[in-house]
């Protein structure tokens, strides 16, 4: 629960998720034994109530598990006579540690108390505390990214960009909670989903746990404002033999939606602007490239612009794109005065410009290409005589990373010539070209 949040309306009845494929979905694999789990959640219930079966059934098998919770739901009375935020505080945590104990004695529990109902404006602490933590987990699960709760969503992106901060290994499952009650099955992304089948012993203990979240499924007095949050209706999404799961995939960039969630959480999520590390690798790209003018140029994946805009003013024409529809509002926007540049939403995985290219800009986008091979070839194809490609990738491991610089690099100097290679321990940055032909020869300087 959170302000402005009215779960009094209608939502959608259990009777048509039971009428859904749910039943059909592929079983969960639960975490090994040497797993350890980290349960981030917005709110003391979340975690019985979206994941309760699989603390449970994940005890049993020995899995360590930390329930964090972000805040102490202190916000899911807001109207309340008899009990003020402090007091529903207090009560919260309490039935939050019953819950845990009767689900799994041996798990630990953190709260954050960070502001229910504000977790979205508090990304940057969440994120902080995950990329903190996260080396000492390998599954994290948090409440579903497109749960229809801001405070659930936020638990979600933060730990989205603590992975891309990387470098951790740590899978990320999701859980939806309120898209049960708010959402239709048209909503849920069903080639992700897993089922967790609970056994009779298991569901026994969830449903011991939900009875300890006695402030939500009943009412705290009889007078208005203390009514139930979690009425019959609702706590029937709860009750069901089995648990659902968003199960993302190892290279979370192939996901739809990855980079707007990164967006989502920061307007530049890789401080692109402010970092000087950014700023100088920025530099040394621009003062890398071989020639003073160039005609038509390719840059994918141009973030927030800052490159785009300096390609710009050494460039006839500019063809900017990005797979994130944040970012490529942030660089229309910086390049609205300057009609030689095309900024449009399109994914490089899937397409490329067509006509030909005087220079091709990869900048941090090589290890998000599964097939680097048909980029490689896609590059060559489209450079025009004496066309010249830069690249310069981050040389750390990176979870969201499908390949490291080295291969990306490797792969695009295929029957290209280099001109320059700079080599330093964060980054990799080359240009290669058509044309073996050096700069100082290339300006007369050896005639
Ligand atoms: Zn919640």
């Amino acid at each position: 629960m959170s302000v402005g949040f009215d779960h009094l309306q209608s939502g959608t009845d259990e009777s048509v998720w039971a009428a859904s494929a749910l039943d059909q979905l592929p079983p969960l694999e639960l975490p090994e034994p040497s797993d350890r789990v980290l349960l981030l959640v917005a709110h003391p219930d979340d975690e019985t109530l979206g994941a309760g079966g699989l603390v449970a059934a994940a005890a049993d098998r020995g899995v360590a598990v930390h329930v964090v919770v972000a805040t102490d739901g202190d916000a899911s009375h807001p109207n309340s006579p008899t009990h003020t935020p402090a007091q529903l505080a207090a009560i919260r945590r309490e039935e939050l540690r019953a819950a845990v104990a009767a689900l799994d004695p041996r798990a630990r529990t953190t709260f954050l108390g960070l502001p229910d109902g504000q977790l979205s404006a508090h990304l940057g602490s969440l994120t902080s505390w995950l990329t903190a933590h996260l080396d000492d987990y390998t599954l994290l699960v948090t409440p579903w990214a497109h749960d229809a709760h801001p405070d659930h969503e936020a638990c979600a992106r933060a730990g989205a960009a603590a992975l891309a901060a990387g470098p951790h290994r740590v899978r990320h499952w999701q859980f939806p909670i309120w898209a049960w009650h708010w959402g239709t099955p048209d909503d849920l992304p069903w080639p992700r989903l897993r089922r967790l089948d609970l056994d009779p012993a298991t569901r026994a203990r969830k449903d011991a746990a939900l009875a300890c979240h006695v402030s939500q499924h009943s009412a705290l007095s009889a007078a208005p404002g203390d009514e139930a949050i979690l009425p019959p209706s609702i706590v029937a999404h709860f009750r069901r033999g089995f648990e659902t799961f968003v199960v993302l995939p190892d290279n979370p960039t192939s996901d739809a939606g990855y980079f707007d969630d990164l967006y989502a959480a920061a307007d530049d999520p890789w401080s692109l602007a402010d970092s000087f590390y950014e700023r100088r690798k920025r530099a040394i790209l621009l003062a890398a490239l071989p020639r003073e003018r160039f005609g038509r140029a390719f840059e994918p994946g141009c973030a927030t612009g800052l490159l785009t805009a300096a390609l710009a003013e050494r460039c006839d024409h500019v063809v900017a794109w990005d797979v994130a529809a944040a970012a490529v509002r942030q660089t229309a926007d910086r390049m609205a005065g300057s009609p030689h540049v095309t900024v449009e939403q399109r994914s490089l995985a899937e397409d490329w410009p067509e006509g030909s290219l005087d220079l091709v800009v990869l900048s941090e986008v090589g290890y998000y290409v599964d097939d680097l091979v048909a980029l490689a070839g896609r590059v060559r194809a489209s450079l025009a005589d004496g066309g010249v490609v830069v690249a310069c990738h981050w040389r750390h491991p990176a979870p969201d990373h499908a390949h490291p610089a080295e291969l990306v690099h490797d792969a695009l100097g295929t029957a290209l010539h280099r001109l320059v290679a700079h080599e330093e321990a964060d980054f990799r940055l080359d240009v290669w070209s058509t044309s073996p032909e050096s700069v100082a020869r290339a300006a007369g300087i050896l005639g």
